[in-house]
């Protein structure tokens, strides 16, 4: 398969198209990155990796961090995380309030904001310092020790965070909040806040390609089991309420970020990030759908 041909069609397509996305404003800091950045980068399991554009870039990873805490946490509670977050596409906006009231205060699934502070929840409970902890896996999982938070990203988003506040009192109320809610908060505007290129986060989910295994040195991170729910996670609910759209254009596990990224994982094939910080309606990036739309056609290879 020759993936740079492909990937360079991709970038030509993309380059006609006339997006209609908007760059996230609801965090200041967010609002401030140029709207014309387009990177993509994919790495395959047995030939090397392949990019074009801004893939060197680093960018404000959002919601793509869920998946970085919840393989952590299930890794400390196992399947006892799913007494206090379920599994199910929720169909409503990422930080949705709604469904929370008739559920007794149990998110959908750990790829919403509800889910994801249920799942930094578990991690203060059971880190001794959360931050560098997370840092630590996430390093590891790019062999590369540069990567960090974006300290003025998380200050922003902790300024403006309303929504998530009241999520959180929310769940509080449920008794399914067991920390300081300012405390879970200041971790989780920090796992958000990660800066990663697409380079660098195709190859930290090549963990999610290679059933779990490093590529690179074989070693295992994840169990097997737990990598497959974590795909099947990422298939029905990576997508806020337009999972059931990226899986009918695109069909692949992954998730998506407010600051335009996304992540996908072709099990035993590759793994492959984009990023174009213009969002459609629903918060995902609108380029990066079309990319990877292109990618799984012209390979011809989806799980579908
Ligand atoms: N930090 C963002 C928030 O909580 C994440 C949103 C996202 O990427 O979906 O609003």
């Amino acid at each position: 398969m020759d993936y740079q041909s492909i990937l360079n069609t991709i970038e030509q397509k993309l380059d006609k198209r006339n997006c209609k996305g908007k760059v996230a404003a609801y965090i200041p800091e967010l609002a401030k990155v140029p709207a014309d950045k387009l990177g993509m980068h994919l790495y395959c399991i047995n030939s090397g990796h392949y990019s074009f554009g801004d893939s060197n870039e680093k960018f404000s990873i959002q919601s793509i961090s869920k998946v970085f805490t919840l393989a952590l946490a299930i890794r400390f509670v196992g399947d006892k995380l799913w007494d206090r977050v379920d599994v199910e596409p929720s169909g409503d906006p990422f930080n949705s309030l709604t469904q929370l009231e008739y559920e007794n205060g149990i998110p959908r699934n750990p790829f919403i904001n509800a889910g994801a502070l249920v799942v930094a929840d578990v991690l203060v409970t059971h880190l001794e310092n959360p931050k560098k902890e997370l840092l630590d896996f996430v390093r590891q999982l790019c062999e590369d020790d540069t990567i960090d938070y974006d300290e003025r990203i998380a200050k922003s988003e902790a300024a403006s965070g309303y929504r998530n506040v009241a999520l959180m009192n929310y769940m509080k109320s449920f008794e399914n909040i067991n920390n300081d809610v300012d405390e879970v908060l200041d971790f989780y505007y920090h796992q958000c806040s990660l800066a990663m290129s697409c380079k660098e986060l195709a190859k930290a989910f090549m963990v999610f390609a290679n059933a779990g295994k490093q590529l690179s040195t074989g070693k295992r991170i994840l169990g097997k089991q737990k990598v497959k729910r974590m795909n099947a996670l990422m298939q029905t609910c990576g997508f806020y309420d337009e999972a059931g759209e990226f899986s009918f254009k695109v069909g692949l596990p992954g998730k998506s970020g407010v600051g335009g990224g996304i992540v996908a994982v072709h099990p035993q094939q590759y793994s492959v990030a984009v990023w174009s910080p213009m969002l459609n309606e629903k918060g995902n990036s609108e380029l990066g759908m079309d990319a990877l739309e292109e990618l799984t056609t012209l390979t011809g290879l989806s799980i579908f």
